[in-house]
């Protein structure tokens, strides 16, 4: 493990990237084609490569290693939720969440392991941003996922701990690696990225990733109140945030998924709905109410069953499109950035 720190990990690499690789070290570039399928198998040895010439296997172990995770702890619920702690080279650890949905399977992966944006009712964001993922870290969570589950994983989305945007460069070299034909060829649309709201990162993404699935988490219907739970309010302001949204769904044609976690007496109001309500009528939005997921040492409470069934009825007889968030796994600690720290509260 701590040689792997002097070393790169290969599953950060494009086709391209590894065609440099592969001629440096004096070899036929169709090689890298090779290569790049092997660990979009999720394969975690380059001896398994079985095609590929020892000599070549050698060589490649010598300077890089597959960044799979390591699997700390996993668990699983009884309606096929599998929640998995995850553990680079370095210490970093992750979790992960693995769903069934009548679609699909789908994963939830981590983008940073922590957060910065320091929401108020977030579990992952309490000790602060330890280090932000590559992109290969990002691919390496739906391997080792598929690998532990043995199951086709359909669907990605990036809602796990940390701020996607606050990555990008990385984020975006997740969703190449992961959509490349050669690799594991998952589809765009495939693919839902959620931001606490950077406005100039959902403007690039715009342009960058037009058919990717943009989700905002809003979790307020104004700036007052969206300031007291999410700090990043008071950098980028509501005003701002829903002009920006609204030239998102112009310029790429995209519905905009609004998160909305509900708490109880804060947000969970028929006037925060009705207000809501006004701001979205009529763009093509679609809001996911979530009952909040307690956290421990957070002092929020989750929404009563009958506000959050007011608040949706309001929304909808606004005409706007709204869901209230199945709740998967949650005999096994679904809610975000849970999983970790349990681990070190043991
Ligand atoms: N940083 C990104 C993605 C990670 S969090 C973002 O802010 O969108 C994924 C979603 O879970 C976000 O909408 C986030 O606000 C929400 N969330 C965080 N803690 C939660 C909790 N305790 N209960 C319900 N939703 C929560």
């Amino acid at each position: 493990m701590e040689t792997e720190a002097r070393k790169e990990n290969i599953l950060n690499y494009l086709p391209e990237e590894l065609e440099t690789v592969i001629t440096e070290l004096g070899e036929k570039k169709f090689r890298a084609t090779q290569l790049f399928g092997w660990l979009a198998k999720g394969v975690s040895d380059f001896d398994d490569m079985k095609n590929v010439p020892a000599a070549l296997r050698t060589r490649l172990a010598e300077s890089y290693y597959i960044g799979l995770p390591e699997v700390v702890r996993k668990q699983q619920s009884k309606d096929g939720t599998v929640k998995c702690l995850f553990r680079f080279y370095d210490g970093a650890e992750v979790e992960s969440v693995f769903m069934k949905y009548e679609y699909g399977n789908s994963i939830c992966i981590s983008s940073q392991v922590g957060c910065r944006m320091g929401c108020t009712f977030c579990a992952s964001t309490m000790d602060g941003l330890e280090r932000s993922l590559t992109g290969g870290e990002m691919l390496g969570q739906v391997l080792a996922m598929r690998n532990l589950t043995g199951e086709e994983i359909g669907h990605v989305v990036v809602m796990g701990m940390g701020e996607p945007f606050d990555n990008y460069e990385a984020l975006s070299g997740f969703i190449r690696l992961i959509h490349e034909k050669k690799g594991y060829d998952l589809g765009l649309r495939n693919i839902t990225v959620s931001t606490c709201g950077l406005i100039p990162m959902i403007r690039r993404f715009a342009i960058d990733f037009p058919q990717v699935n943009l989700a905002v988490s809003l979790h307020a219907p104004n700036q007052e109140l969206r300031e007291r739970t999410m700090p990043v309010a008071r950098k980028y302001n509501y005003d701002d945030l829903m002009k920006a949204c609204r030239e998102y769904t112009e310029l790429t044609g995209r519905r905009i998924t609004f998160e909305y976690a509900v708490i109880d007496g804060v947000n969970d109001s028929a006037a925060c709905a009705r207000e809501l309500a006004s701001g979205l009528k009529g763009w093509l939005t679609h809001v996911n109410l979530i009952p909040l997921n307690e956290v421990k040492g957070r002092e929020y409470k989750t929404a009563n069953g009958r506000s959050v069934a007011a608040f949706k009825q309001i929304l909808e007889s606004s005409g706007v499109a709204v869901t209230v968030r199945r709740t998967l796994g949650s005999d096994i600690d679904a809610a975000c950035g849970q999983l970790r720290r349990k681990k070190q509260c043991d």
